[in-house]
């Protein structure tokens, strides 16, 4: 098996994966989107809200914000003993909101959620999500209480966004059929395809849909598209809420539990 990276930034990650199957390629996806934990606010207690906005409506909204994960140094909340309602400072960050608009009209965004000083890291991924608008004279002051979740339990947790896998093409040229007429590099949107010294040559694999269209174009069926075996292009991108490389990593941790624990399952099994 092997693994590897083709693209990366703060956010995304693009991999190539040969000699997995595709149910354990697809598993390590799905564990990406619904078991990889993050932190989300879950709990809000409004101390003052004279905005337009109802308590639930405000609540819901700043549960939807990314925040920055610490995975280090907290534990879910069913993984904590601390049996506290609104748990204690291993399973749970504070943020704070009190702001209010004098004289105009004031937008409240979410870097005036003020992190705890005992847990800075914790706090939006991004400073300019607008939460409600303010008339002059209204105010808002709450305290969010954020934990750690999983896309299982609700959406807000969920790591990634965009999170997919594609077949990667295995394009053959029948060179002696081709006669360079370009009709396969025209048709393909991605530009898969390129003429090098007059004949059709793929330039660009990892773009390839697999759509056949270059196959359909061409008069002399020099051209053939498959997948590649037990290979996949696969490309992700985080809420920001964790680096891609964690995300990956915490989705394999999490397969390989579940493996073990499989395995220790079946041990058992007819004795
Ligand atoms: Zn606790």
């Amino acid at each position: 098996m092997s693994v590897e990276i083709v693209e990366k930034t703060g956010d995304s990650m693009a991999l190539v994966i040969r000699g997995l199957p595709l149910g354990l390629v697809n598993a390590i996806r799905r564990i990406m989107i619904a078991e990889v934990p993050s932190m989300a606010i879950d709990d809000v207690l409004i101390v003052e809200n004279s905005s337009f906005m109802y308590d639930e409506v405000l609540a819901h909204r700043l549960g939807l914000i990314p925040l920055v994960t610490d995975l280090d140094s907290f534990v879910k909340p069913e993984d904590c003993g601390c049996g506290e309602p609104l748990g204690c400072g291993r399973c749970r960050a504070v943020l704070v909101l009190d702001v209010g608009a004098e004289d105009s009209v004031r937008v409240v965004y979410s870097s005036d959620l003020k992190p705890d000083p005992s847990n800075p890291t914790v706090k939006p991924v991004s400073p300019n999500i607008p939460i409600v608008k303010l008339a002059p004279g209204q105010r808002v002051k709450l305290e969010a209480y954020a934990r750690l979740g999983t896309g299982l339990q609700h959406a807000k947790w969920q790591p990634v966004t965009v999170c997919y896998h594609r077949y990667i093409a295995s394009i053959t040229i029948h060179r002696d059929r081709c006669d360079g007429c370009g009709r396969c590099v025209d048709v393909c949107y991605r530009r898969v395809l390129a003429l090098r010294d007059g004949i059709a040559s793929p330039v660009n694999v990892l773009e390839c849909t697999l759509c056949n269209d270059c196959v359909a174009s061409c008069p002399r069926a020099a051209i053939e598209v498959k997948p590649e075996n037990d290979a996949y292009y696969m490309r992700f991108e985080t809420t920001g809420s964790l680096p891609p490389q964690r995300v990956f990593e915490e989705a394999l941790k999490i397969l390989k539990a579940k493996a073990s624990d499989f395995l220790s399952k079946l041990g058992g099994v007819g004795r």
